[in-house]
C-alpha cells in the first residue's frame, strides 16, 4: 500500500500511442459494442472521445507537489483545524473505466503555515483525473498534503457513488461509499477524528 501511495505515480508509460492509434482503438470499441463507426453520427466520435480522455485523465501530466510546494503562507497564531468540505470531484474507477462521482472533505491541523484554500481542491482534482480506486485516491490526497505541507495532521474523507455499481452488475443506485485517511494528530487522537466528522456534518 505504502509503495503505491508514496510516489504519487504520474505518467506510467514513457511512450504514448499517437492520436490516430487512440482513435482507431475507439473505432474498435464502437464495433465491439455493435455499432458502425462509419455511420454519420459516429464519424467524429473517436476524435471527440480521445479529446475528452485527454481532459478526464489529465491528472497523469500533473504533479500535486507542484501545486502544493510553493504555496505556503505563514500564519501568526492560527493552529486549529482548517477544513474544506464538499469539494466535488469526478474520477474513473480503474476496474471498469466508468465514473466515480463524489465529494471530498479535506482537513489539516496547521503547524505554522497554511495552504491557499484553492490548492486543496486542485489536489483533489489532480488525483481524480487518473484511474483510481476510492481507497487509493483518499490516501494519495492525505499523503501528498502531509508530505509537502508537513502539518500536525491531515484528515480526508471521500463520499462517492460508483457508476460501475449503479449502472451494471448489482445495480445499486444511490448507494455511496465512504473512505477516510487520517495522519498525524488525527490518526493518534480519536477525539480529533470525531471533531473532523462533526465539522464535516455540521451545517
Ligand atoms: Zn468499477
Amino acid at each position: 500500500m505504502d509503495a503505491v501511495v508514496k510516489n504519487f505515480p504520474q505518467t506510467v508509460v514513457s511512450e504514448r500511442p499517437t492520436q490516430k492509434e487512440a482513435e482507431d482503438a475507439i473505432r474498435v470499441l464502437l464495433r465491439w459494442a455493435g455499432d458502425d463507426p462509419q455511420r454519420e453520427g459516429l464519424l467524429d466520435t473517436p476524435a471527440r472521445v480521445a479529446k475528452a480522455y485527454r481532459e478526464l485523465f489529465s491528472g497523469y501530466d500533473l504533479n500535486p507537489e507542484d501545486v502544493l510546494g510553493r504555496t505556503f503562507e505563514e500564519v501568526s497564531g492560527y493552529d486549529d483545524m482548517v477544513l474544506v468540505r464538499d469539494i466535488p470531484f469526478f474520477s474513473h474507477c480503474e476496474h471498469h473505466m466508468v465514473p466515480i462521482i463524489g465529494k471530498a472533505h479535506v482537513a489539516y491541523l496547521p503547524k505554522g503555515r497554511v495552504l491557499g484554500l484553492s490548492k486543496i481542491a486542485r489536489v483533489v482534482e489532480i488525483f481524480g483525473r487518473r484511474l483510481q480506486t476510492q481507497e487509493a485516491m483518499t490516501a494519495q490526497i492525505a499523503n501528498s498534503i502531509d508530505e509537502t505541507l508537513r502539518p500536525r495532521g491531515v484528515a480526508v474523507m471521500l463520499d462517492a457513488e460508483h457508476m460501475c455499481m449503479a449502472m451494471r452488475g448489482v445495480q445499486k443506485q444511490g448507494s455511496s461509499t465512504l473512505t477516510t485517511t487520517f495522519t498525524g494528530a488525527f490518526k493518534a487522537d480519536p477525539a480529533e477524528q470525531v471533531r473532523f466528522m462533526s465539522m464535516v456534518r455540521g451545517r
